[in-house]
């Protein structure tokens, strides 16, 4: 994993244990490195505009502004309001899925049987870090999967594979705008997105602008 600029200003390291929720701001020209620490595991992830929590990440947006259904170096993360948010600029893994959304409760009882109704799951993460800044779970979109392999086949049909991130595997997002960043470490065990064993990840913010 290449090492952050000398000259840079780290404003927050910190590892999001397995299953938890975690959100930070993360200024305009500041970078968001989230580090998939000991490899496949999914990072569920949400962008709100920091000044205007109405203002958030759109995976339609997203996609359509790219003309391609993944997202990695070069993607232009774009809001509901057709505004770049923030930009990929490094991608260690190469498959990331906007398609998939977040795992719920209810969705593990239709996947994987009325047996799994009280396990946790990425939209409870959600609803939970989305309170501490006044959301609720109407504020909820579409997100982000960082490191979730989701195969599309010609047809638009798409399922969950098992993840083809390693050990340090990372992304990298320049912000273009203060951003509100939420993530979910998701805490899924029924399907191969986290080979079935959720770990650790790292996020690292740092200002590449100040020595
Ligand atoms: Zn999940």
């Amino acid at each position: 994993m290449p090492a952050i600029p000398a000259s840079a200003r780290i404003v927050l390291d910190q590892d999001i244990p397995s299953r938890a929720p975690w959100s930070a701001i993360v200024k305009k020209g500041q970078t968001l490195r989230i580090i998939d620490s000991h490899g496949q595991q999914a990072v569920d992830t949400l962008f709100y505009n920091a000044s205007d929590l109405q203002e958030r990440y759109s995976s339609q947006d997203t996609l359509r502004a790219q003309g391609a259904a993944y997202v990695s170096t070069g993607t232009a993360i774009v809001s509901n309001e057709g505004r770049t948010m923030l930009r990929m600029t490094a991608d260690s893994c190469g498959l990331h899925d906007t398609s998939a959304g977040a795992c719920s409760c209810e969705s593990n009882t239709v996947r994987f049987g009325h047996h799994t109704r009280y396990q946790h799951a990425c939209r409870e993460n959600f609803v939970i870090e989305a309170m501490k800044h006044g959301l609720t779970k109407r504020d909820i979109v579409p997100n982000l999967n960082f490191f979730m392999n989701v195969p599309i086949d010609p047809s638009g049909n798409f399922t969950v594979v098992d993840g083809v991130s390693k050990p340090g595997d990372y992304v990298e997002m320049v912000a273009e705008m203060d951003v509100l960043c939420l993530i979910s470490n998701c805490p899924q065990i029924n399907n191969p997105c986290n080979g079935f064993f959720p770990t650790p990840i790292r996020v690292v913010i740092y200002d590449a602008q100040e020595g």
